[in-house]
């Protein structure tokens, strides 16, 4: 009180309904208006520190979904920038509600398919794959785009999908991981583990 930071404080964390909204990327899901096509928290935050944001990176974000990956990228740095690609109108038009919520307006939204909505974006530094993974040429599109020393990272919950990853794994090396979390949930008058779907994601540096 009386300290006229400690009242912006206080003022920001009332418009944002008690929710507390660090930089440091995983902030709660119940931060994104969403449609369950959201990466959850806990493997949001593993992905973002896979991407490895710096000061004035670009990131193509594809399968933008709620756009969570893209908005904590930006929220990074102020001079973080990221492209995010959704092929469904309506999400994308979520994106951008997010993204103007959660403090990154600038956020480039495009509304299409990749690969083919990737044609002319500017060069990445980074590429998170969250949809699209079993488009024909989007991983190649992908890999290409990227320039010696850019990151990407991809996450799938899908057999297909994985098998794919694990090719590319093979031929690029990288990490291939499996995120499985669980959260504590009532059981009877008693607490057990719920199991999200299991996450696999490869990563890598061209
Ligand atoms: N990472 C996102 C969730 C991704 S859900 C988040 O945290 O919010 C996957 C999304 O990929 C879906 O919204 C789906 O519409 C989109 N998608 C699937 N194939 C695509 C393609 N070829 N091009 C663009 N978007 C695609």
């Amino acid at each position: 009180p009386g300290d006229p930071l400690n009242v912006i404080a206080l003022e920001c964390r009332r418009d944002e309904g008690a929710l507390r909204l660090s930089g440091v990327p995983g902030l709660p899901d119940e931060a994104y208006e969403h449609d369950g096509q959201l990466t959850k928290r806990h493997v949001r935050a593993a992905t973002l520190a896979a991407l490895a944001p710096a000061p004035g990176e670009l990131l193509w974000d594809i399968g933008g979904g709620s756009g969570s990956v893209a908005v904590e990228w930006m929220r990074t740095h102020p001079s973080c920038r990221a492209v995010t690609v959704e092929r469904d109108p309506a999400r994308a038009a979520r994106i951008a509600r997010n993204a103007d919520t959660l403090g990154v307006p600038a956020l480039r939204v495009v509304t299409g398919a990749a690969p083919n909505a990737l044609t002319g974006l500017p060069t990445p530094d980074a590429v998170f794959i969250g949809g699209g993974l079993t488009a024909p040429g989007l991983l190649d599109a992908c890999w290409d785009a990227l320039p010696a020393g850019g990151r990407l990272v991809a996450n799938t919950v899908t057999l297909e999908s994985e098998a794919l990853l694990a090719r590319r794994y093979a031929r690029h090396g990288g990490e291939l991981v499996r995120l499985a979390v669980s959260h504590a949930v009532p059981v009877g008058g008693f607490t057990g583990w719920r199991q999200a779907m299991p996450v696999t994601q490869w990563s890598v540096t061209k």
